[in-house]
């Protein structure tokens, strides 16, 4: 049993792992679980019972809360293995700042730093043999917390569950995918949730981009919900577009996008590598613009599931336009391999980005 701070974590490991059921190099993202998960509760005020357990069910009562009202925020980051096979972690600090960000828009009960870090560092070095190694493969974590007062009526929750697991994965997207230019739904306004991982932001996205997978696409670009006149993001991911060799990807300042973590890193090691990367407002008729004279040689979305996510096409109105192979998508190509040299610990971390376990 490990002591933090105020909190001590207890540990009861399975006496029956699963590891060997499951090929690492060969599974689909989401459905495989590793061994443990780290569970704690929020009760009078104070997180209490943390321990990291076997995976399995809970035992919910049929009047939680976050079944109805829907207070319920997730985080994602990867675990990936470095050279020696300890585990790396990819900035899971910007990740536990961003779920506390989430925490007080929905009204809930923040994570301290010893829980959520010292929890994340303790269950991914004992499922560490769950940390695929094939390329393209890691450790997905998923964090998450969600309101368990037992009660039917509208009122911030008193009691919450904080619960970490993870999945070993692949690839999320294996093909590059297309994307459709939406402008009647909306995912955020200004004024609401779009900034916070909240569960039923992505409960919100998918009949509009059920429409869209049955027009031929895979994923929605969100613009707007003003005036559908400027591009926000995708499902899960940041945007990017490459245009006469510049990056060019939305402003965050409004609360209407996500503020990746993939974003961040994009941006960051573009300018190193000498791009030019324009972070402001983009205008929809711009990148149609763009797309119609060619100087649009590449999309893509970015976010820790997908990392970098070639954009094969775009779909504006009546208009379809399909966008240079990608063979010859040297910017997307350049930072996806960057990313994942500094993620395998393979060159040095001058950005302090990668804990070591
Ligand atoms: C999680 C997420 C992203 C990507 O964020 P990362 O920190 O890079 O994983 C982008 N957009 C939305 C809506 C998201 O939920």
């Amino acid at each position: 049993m490990a002591e933090i701070n105020t909190l001590s974590i207890k540990v009861t490991k399975t006496e029956s792992s699963k590891i060997h059921q499951v090929d690492l190099g060969n599974v689909p993202f989401g459905r495989v679980f590793a061994d443990h998960m780290l569970v704690a509760h929020y009760r009078n005020g104070e997180w209490i019972d943390a321990e990291i357990k076997p995976f399995g069910n809970l035992s919910l009562h049929p009047a939680t809360s976050a079944l109805h009202y829907g207070q319920s925020i997730f985080e994602g980051m990867k675990a990936y293995k470095g050279a020696n096979g300890e585990p790396l972690l990819f900035r899971p600090y910007d990740n536990f700042a961003r779920f506390n960000k989430s925490a007080e828009r929905m009204c809930m009960a923040t994570v301290p730093e010893e829980l959520f870090m010292d929890g994340l560092k303790q269950l991914v070095s004992i499922d560490r043999d769950w940390i695929p190694t094939s390329q393209g493969s890691s450790l997905y974590i998923r964090p998450f917390m969600f309101a368990t007062d037992e009660y039917v009526g509208i009122k911030p929750s008193d009691n919450f569950t904080f619960i970490i697991f993870t999945c070993p994965v692949g690839a999320y997207y294996p093909e590059p995918i297309s994307v459709k230019i939406e402008e009647y739904y909306t995912r955020a306004a200004e004024g609401g949730v779009g900034a916070a991982k909240a569960a039923g932001n992505y409960a919100a996205s998918l009949y509009p981009n059920k429409l869209a997978v049955e027009q031929g696409y895979r994923q929605l670009l969100w613009t707007d919900a003003k005036e559908h006149k400027y591009i926000e993001e995708s499902g899960t991911m940041n945007v990017f577009f490459v245009i006469n060799g510049k990056l060019l990807t939305p402003d965050i300042g409004r609360d209407t996008i996500l503020k990746g973590v993939t974003r961040n890193s994009v941006i960051t090691l573009a300018r190193e590598m000498g791009y030019e990367v324009d972070e402001r407002k983009v205008e929809v008729a711009e990148v149609v613009q763009a797309l119609e004279n060619g100087s649009l040689t590449e999309a893509f979305g970015a976010g820790t599931a997908a990392t970098i996510a070639h954009i094969s096409a775009i779909g504006y109105r009546d208009n379809r336009f399909e966008l240079p192979p990608i063979a010859e998508r040297k910017v997307a190509n350049g930072l996806l391999d960057r990313l994942n040299e500094i993620r395998l610990g393979m060159v040095e971390d001058t950005h302090g980005w990668v804990v070591r376990l």
